[in-house]
């Protein structure tokens, strides 16, 4: 197994994930096989529990791993299927650290981060590595492997001595550090500055570490001389010093790496030229150059819950992205606040209010994500209620499918109104084994289709079922759907046991359709989820015609 690590500096929020996972783009178009693992070096044990407006959204895998949202640009990018164990935590090597010591497993001894604490964590690198992600048998060629925050953190020097270790253990050849940093501009005479980068680079070698590779971000692309200059300071060859400027979409990194011959340089430390293929991003070219040609655009009304960071809703600003692409069309979307479209705002902020429902009214399609807890709830309601009355088309995920329930009839959520005798929406937990004590329905779960006849089934080519991922608690009460039903609704999905209500659909609407499962999670570049690429095609007339050329699967 080979390693290619990325660390950063200087400042966090460099795109070091984007990075990482451009890199990986890279190796696996020269023919090799790549998976990833991502550190976060925070206590937390997995990411489930952080708030997606301070952190981002939890990215859910199908093993039902709440992970950092870079596990699914890697999942994307890569086109990999995950485990939990690729996002490596200090709170899981704590865990398991501690488990041993409770068994008494240490035998006596003082446990200490070193050694204990940094053999468990280059275990853990060593065998999750070792997990095939990509469907084929065996191990992969090259570990991607992305340390979190930056070098220097307090909380990363665990990770950083134990990387140390890894890459002395494992010798020279399968051992590649890139270091990733920013290069800033300063001053009217706009000079760019490479003593941050310095400095980063000399702490790295301080704690023993020493990058093969720079990858520098920058505004503009370097200059000779800025580039002559890191190379000496920061002992880092020419011809390895990487610049990531500015480019119209994220899909040119791994482009923009290429044309600097960074697979070059990574397959030459990781002496792997000799069985490399030549390198073939045509795939890659042709969406990044498709996209930056597109001049329409579509206009989607997302309501939701976190509107101020748009990292929050991550996975499903980019299933939508997939959509409209294949659509030949650039997403225009319009972040709405929920409680904005609330009559309360109307007399506590008019504006706010006026303008929410202005910009929901201009919108060609609504769209209502995941969430948790009641802020907002009943705008989403009124949002959902206002695609259904006004035949726009409406996608519903999880949360935006039960309150496009609740807001049939006088209905209401148990996780809402504990009170209401008549709840539609109840806490339905999963007697787990694998997740014992949590309650949360979480991963990949069975969805059977109970007819083709309606959009959703036809839009996955009208399989018997599909694996869609679950991250949610509460669900369409059973007691109520022959109600539901009679209402006009039509619950097309079930699960296996024909309880749990997975896909709903309003025959005679354009596009009325909530999914109880996060359809975005399993959206790639190139193969967009059916769910949103339904949407998108009502929103554009274009789904009637879709289906009659796509009937049959084909
Ligand atoms: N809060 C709802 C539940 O727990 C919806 C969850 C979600 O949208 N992910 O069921």
């Amino acid at each position: 197994m080979k390693f290619v690590l990325v660390t950063g500096g200087v400042v966090s929020g460099l795109g070091k994930g984007v990075t990482a996972s451009s890199v990986g783009v890279v190796l696996k178009a020269c023919g090799l096989r790549v998976t990833s693992i991502k550190i976060d070096p925070y206590l937390n044990t997995d990411a489930g529990t952080m708030s997606p407006f301070e952190h981002g959204e939890v990215f859910v895998l199908d093993d039902g791993g709440e992970v950092d949202l870079d596990l699914g640009n890697y999942e994307r990018f890569l086109d990999v299927t995950l485990t939990r164990d690729n996002n490596i935590t200090t709170g899981k090597i704590y865990q398991s650290v501690l488990e041993k010591e409770r068994r008494g497993n240490y035998l006596g001894k003082t446990v200490q981060v070193v050694p204990h604490i940094t053999d468990a964590i280059k275990n853990w690198i060593e065998s999750v590595a070792a997990i095939p992600v990509d469907g084929k048998e065996g191990p992969a060629d090259v570990c991607v492997i992305e340390l979190g925050g930056t070098v220097g953190d307090i909380e990363s020097m665990p990770f950083i001595e134990a990387l140390r270790q890894l890459s002395f253990s494992v010798g020279q050849d399968n051992f590649c550090l890139i270091h990733v940093s920013l290069i800033p501009v300063l001053g009217v005479v706009g000079e760019q500055k490479t003593k941050p980068t310095q400095h980063s680079v000399r702490e790295l070698r301080a704690l023993g570490l020493t990058p093969h590779l720079l990858a520098c971000r920058s505004a503009q692309p370097l200059l000779a001389n800025t580039k002559e200059k890191l190379s000496q300071f920061c002992h880092v060859p020419i011809a390895n010093i990487l610049n990531i400027h500015d480019v119209p979409n994220i899909w040119h990194i791994p482009l923009l790496l290429r044309s600097q011959n960074a697979h070059h340089s990574i397959l030459q430390q990781l002496n792997l030229l000799s069985i490399a293929a030549p390198s073939d991003l045509q795939a890659w070219t042709k969406m990044a150059e498709t996209y930056d040609n597109i001049t329409n655009s579509v206009r989607i009304a997302m309501v939701g819950k976190y509107v101020g960071l748009t990292d929050s809703y991550l996975s499903v600003v980019k299933a939508l992205l997939h959509a409209c692409i294949a659509c030949s069309l650039k997403p225009s979307i319009d972040w709405i606040a929920a409680s904005d479209l609330e009559d309360d705002s109307a007399n506590l902020t008019p504006e706010a209010h006026a303008a929410a429902w202005e910009t929901l009214r201009n919108a060609e399609c609504v769209l209502v994500p995941g969430g948790f807890g009641d802020r907002g709830v009943k705008g989403m309601i009124l949002a959902a209620k206002y695609a259904r009355e006004n035949n726009v088309p409406y996608l519903g995920i999880c949360l935006g499918m039960q309150i496009s329930v609740l807001g049939l009839e006088r209905a209401n959520s148990s996780e809402f109104d504990t009170e209401s005798p008549d709840n539609v929406v109840i806490f339905m937990p999963e007697g787990s084994r694998t997740h014992m004590g949590s309650t949360m329905r979480l991963g990949s779960r069975k969805t059977i289709f109970q007819t083709h006849d309606c959009l959703s089934s036809k839009l996955y080519c009208n399989p018997k079922y599909v694996d869609e991922r679950h991250r949610h608690r509460y669900e369409v009460n059973p007691e109520v759907i022959g109600a539901l039903e009679e209402a006009g609704l039509k619950f097309v999905g079930k699960d296996e046991t024909g309880k749990r209500m997975e896909i709903l659909e309003l025959p005679g609407h354009p596009y009325y359709v909530g999914s109880q499962f996060h359809p975005e999670f399993k959206s790639r570049p190139g193969r967009p989820s059916p769910m949103f690429l339904g949407l998108i095609l009502a929103a554009t007339k274009q789904l009637e015609a879709y289906l009659n050329t796509h009937q049959n699967g084909s």
